[in-house]
């Protein structure tokens, strides 16, 4: 009988239809393919095409369709009806809460627009987001950069104009030893996986310098256990031993920094640490070619790295001597620095001769040719296969500024930015401080703010300070406490309003921030300022409003609830004016479009601010004849021009010739344009423009036509940072605008214009003996911030966090897999369960932020393992440091930039008998979405 072969279908269709937008369960970006089955989500692969991830999708991206499917969804407009907290709210029609919300905001734009805080938290709209709160006219509007990565973005911005991630990257194709520090797995997640997978395989090396090996670092050929806060040290050790070992790119530091830089060196003149310039204000440098002085930038001019110059009576010395005069002193040498970094002076000596090694001996040249701003053509580019990565570990501590700025030099002196096999800026990037706007405050009634809100301050005059010289903005941004708050203060915002420091506010109005759980210091505290009342009985913060999509714990908080969509339901632009997808070799943006349209009352907030912002008559969203100007986000997406002929998206533009990429006109159909190409558009660097970018005419020409740049913007990098001496200068008593005198000497000693390190700013106000351990949050891989909590499929892999403690602090206090702690900070207590694990500092415990849920919130069951296990190390984190007896509290930040220091927490340690749950136990919200349902099946399609 002849064998029958079974007809089987080995490839059945799986999707009616591919829809291709972006993923947003992280922030990365990646472009997705979404398979739908009779216009339902049935599963979600990576999109092969995409420049950000070339068809790599991790586990939350798959995860994706669970958010969408989340039970936590919010389903329509809310209005409170209990009390502040309890959660109890009615629903109200989208006309009712836009009504309700103009009758809050238009009396207070009327009379005082300050009165408004409007502060977003992980959206990625913040062009159109500032652009609403700079019509609204209210000084007080930030994005969450300030309690995220601050120090590391105005570090690299500072020094040579721009940073990591978004920024800037790896060159993947050619490095050949990649060093990263204090990286979370969530900040550019996918990219960098890939990039370690790719490097690998060529037989590149990775090091690791992290407390903590998870992640990133467990795959590191080589780890580096660093005590927290003492980066910057172990840095400037590695800058020590370069230095004296003469391994630094001189030519690089010669052509395309400061080095050579003439500062003047009299300690008596008013202009003493500042760059002596010429009449049109260009630094001067000794030219080699002539001996003489010469504009940096001068044609065929070699700056000269050694020669002084004399006049007047002022000796004016290259930036050079004053780096070789700070890093080769014996502070920074390998035994100096070893105990508190927690790192042999071996280690440091060999991983400083690695990377020279490497830089040096394993240097390459592409054959390009390429001509540089001062008219030299160059034949070949040579390559540093050496690059670096960092975030928020080294970025989220009081030194974390200076510390950025610390490896920013460290790859500078390497000659490894912008070169081949080093780190690449990413359009619109490299772009430094001085063509950045500088910060906008003032405001006044009925009219709109006087610029935009954040910037780069260039010196005092640029702080944001009203006549009687107190803070003009809600968080104290660009004041003399956080002069380059560049991303304002927003974990400050809820505890200045709630003392009134400096003013009272009226409405704060806050979108896509937990500020009442996991994004808050303080969290306890910060619940009681929401919902505090004066004694006339009112809420000392009279009213709030709050966007979110789903039913987090800040929804409890707020008097009117605006919802928002998912992340498939929505149009959004990741835009080139904001913080796009670009990638070395490419400008690149990309869209989101509704793959599928709710099934709620739910509106995207952007648009719903569309509707807001015409019914507040404010001049961006109105049309002549006072109608709505767009009609949604998308609208604004295709015909908002922030100057003629640049909009928020720059693929398919209407050019003289057609459609065109960079300028041009609106053009109705672009957002078709964008779904037909997958979602995204790419605009290629020509070959001949690809590296050298701050110093090479052909990019700096492609920046121009492409509209990224109005004119050609060349600069060198900043080793000494004249800003940050400006407010030195006028700490020590120079200029119109001074520090108080509370102040003055904080800023000297922090606002150094070469990086230095000091110790984290909590050590001084806590007994270190008495709480010896380093305490630290990581973001898990699995899950980006709160938003995975109501995920059906990533809730399995992170149900709760124990604490994790290193080998040391495990035996030394008898504990077993299980037990529980108590862990003590100088402002609270909390009781969690700890687990033991080896590959940590030996002083240093941690766990996984944002696992820990409030009962009642995020549609989860009150016996739910977040709600019961789970645990915040907010609690223990305060947003002031403790007083000290001189009469004041200062902020737990960074005193350059006001970056929230989560990572400075010292804590102590004791082994306790296990509670029901963890504590502090905070009681039941309400859910205004009830319980997701024990289980959860449905196919989708047939
Ligand atoms: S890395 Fe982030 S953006 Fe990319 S697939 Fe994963 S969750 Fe989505």
């Amino acid at each position: 009988m002849p064998y029958c072969q079974p007809d089987l279908d080995l490839s059945p269709p799986v999707s009616d239809e591919i829809r291709k937008t972006t993923c947003y369960m992280c922030a990365c970006r990646c472009g997705i393919d979404v398979h739908m089955k009779q216009g339902k989500v049935a599963y979600i692969e990576g999109n092969r095409d995409h420049p950000v991830n070339k068809g790599v999708l991790c586990a939350k991206g798959s995860a994706g369709i669970m958010q969408h499917n989340s039970p936590a969804r919010l389903r329509a407009p809310l209005r409170r009806t209990g009390p502040r907290g309890s959660g109890e709210f009615e629903e109200i029609s989208w006309d009712e809460a836009l009504s309700l919300a103009t009758d809050w905001l238009a009396p207070l734009r009327a009379e005082a627009p300050e009165k408004l805080a409007f502060f977003t938290g992980r959206d990625q709209s913040q062009s159109f987001t500032s652009y609403w709160a700079q019509n609204f006219g209210t000084p007080n509007y930030a994005a969450h950069g300030g309690f995220c990565s601050v120090n590391m973005a105005a570090a690299g911005i500072y020094t040579m104009g721009g940073a990591f991630w978004e920024f800037g990257t790896p060159d993947w194709d050619h490095t050949k030893l990649f060093m990263l520090f204090g990286v979370a797995e969530d900040h550019d997640s996918n990219p960098i996986k890939m990039g370690i997978g790719r490097i690998k395989a060529r037989g590149a090396r990775v090091i690791g310098v992290n407390p903590i090996r998870s992640g990133y670092n467990a795959v590191a050929d080589d780890w580096v256990g660093i005590t927290p806060g003492t980066d910057g040290l172990f840095i400037l050790a590695l800058v020590h031993e370069l230095m004296k070992a003469g391994r630094i790119d001189v030519a690089y530091l010669s052509r395309y920094t400061n080095a050579p830089v003439l500062v003047n060196g009299d300690s008596k003149s008013p202009e003493f640490g500042l760059f002596l310039r010429d009449a049109d204000g260009k630094p001067q440098v000794i030219d080699r070619n002539t001996g003489k002085l010469a504009a940096f930038d001068a044609k065929g001019v070699r700056p000269d790295l050694h020669a002084t110059h004399r006049a007047a009576g002022v000796t004016h010395r290259p930036v050079m001597h004053l780096l070789a005069e700070r890093y080769l002193s014996p502070e920074y040498a390998p035994e100096a620095v070893a105990d508190r970094c927690g790192i042999t002076p071996q280690k440091i000596r060999a991983i400083a001769a690695e990377l020279a090694r490497v830089a040096f001996e394993e240097a390459f040249t592409l054959d390009r040719t390429w001509t540089d701003f001062r008219g030299e053509t160059h034949h070949t580019m040579t390559g540093r296969p050496v690059s670096f990565h960092a975030m928020r570990g080294i970025s989220a501590h009081s030194n974390g500024f200076q510390t950025c700025r610390a490896l920013h030099i460290l790859q500078i002196l390497l000659g490894t930015v912008e070169v081949p096999g080093g780190m690449r800026f990413k359009p619109p990037y490299p772009k430094p401080a001085h063509i950045h706007p500088r910060p906008h405050s003032n405001c006044a009634p009925g009219k709109p703010l006087d610029g935009p809100h954040l910037g780069y301050p260039a010196g005092p005059e640029d702080l944001c300070l009203r006549p009687d010289g107190s803070p003009a903005r809600i968080d104290k941004a660009f004041t003399w406490e956080n002069p380059l708050s560049a991303h304002g203060l927003m974990h400050m915002v809820i505890s200045n309003a709630h003392a009134g420091d400096p003013y009272r506010i009226d409405t704060l109005f806050l979108y896509m921030a937990n500020m009442a759980w996991n994004s808050s210091m303080n969290t306890s505290g910060v619940m009681d300022m929401l919902t505090d009342k004066d004694a006339s009985g009112d809420y000392v913060i009279p009213r709030i409003i709050y966007s979110d999509a789903y039913s987090s714990e800040m929804v409890a908080y707020a008097d009117l609830i605006l919802p928002d969509t998912t992340y498939l339901e929505r149009y959004d632009c990741i835009s080139l004016l904001d913080r796009p997808i670009s990638e070395p070799n490419a400008a690149a943006d990309a869209i989101r479009w509704p793959v599928v349209e709710p099934d709620r009352d739910v509106r995207s907030f952007q648009s719903a601010l569309c509707e807001l912002g015409a019914r507040l008559n404010l001049p961006g969203f109105v049309t002549e004849d006072g109608g709505q100007k767009f009609a949604d986000y998308a609208d604004y997406i295709i015909h908002h021009e922030r100057k003629p002929g640049i909009g928020p998206l720059a693929g398919w533009r209407m050019g003289e010739h057609g459609l065109t990429h960079g300028r041009g006109a609106p053009n109705e159909a672009q957002l078709d344009s964008y779904i037909k190409n997958g979602g995204f558009c790419v605009q290629h660097i020509p070959e001949a423009a690809q590296y050298y970018k701050p110093w090479n005419v052909a990019y700096q020409d492609w920046a121009v036509q492409t509209g990224i740049f109005d004119a050609p913007q060349p600069y060198i990098f900043e080793l000494y940072s004249e800003p940050l001496r400006r407010f030195q200068r006028a700490a020590e008593g120079h200029g119109d605008r001074q520090p108080p005198d509370n102040l003055r000497e904080r800023i000297k000693a922090t606002m150094d214009p070469l990086p230095i390190w000091y110790a984290p700013l909590e050590d001084g106000h806590v007994d270190e003996a008495e709480y010896p351990v380093h305490a630290l949050t990581q973001r898990p891989m699995a899950m980006y911030h709160s938003w995975g909590s109501q995920n059906a499929w990533l809730r399995q892999i992170h149900g709760h966090n124990p604490l994790y403690l290193p080998t040391r602090l495990f035996e030394q206090h008898g504990f077993k897999d299980g037990d529980w702690a108590r862990v003590t900070s100088p402002h609270g207590e909390i009781t969690v369960p700890v687990a033991h694990m080896a590959a940590l500092n030996p002083h240093t415990v941690w766990t996984w932020n944002a696992i820990g849920k409030r009962k009642g919130a995020w549609a989860l069951k009150e016996d739910a393992p977040e709600a019961t296990r789970g645990f915040l190390l907010n609690h223990l984190i305060h947003e002031l440091l403790p007083a000290r007896g001189d009469g004041l509290r200062w902020s737990n930040s960074d005193p350059v930039t006001g970056q929230a220091a989560w990572f400075d927490l010292r804590v102590k340690l004791e082994k306790v008998p296990a509670p029901a749950e963890a504590h502090p136990v905070i009681p039941v919200q309400k859910s205004p979405v009830g319980q997701g349902a024990d289980t959860l099946a449905w196919k989708v399609g047939k």
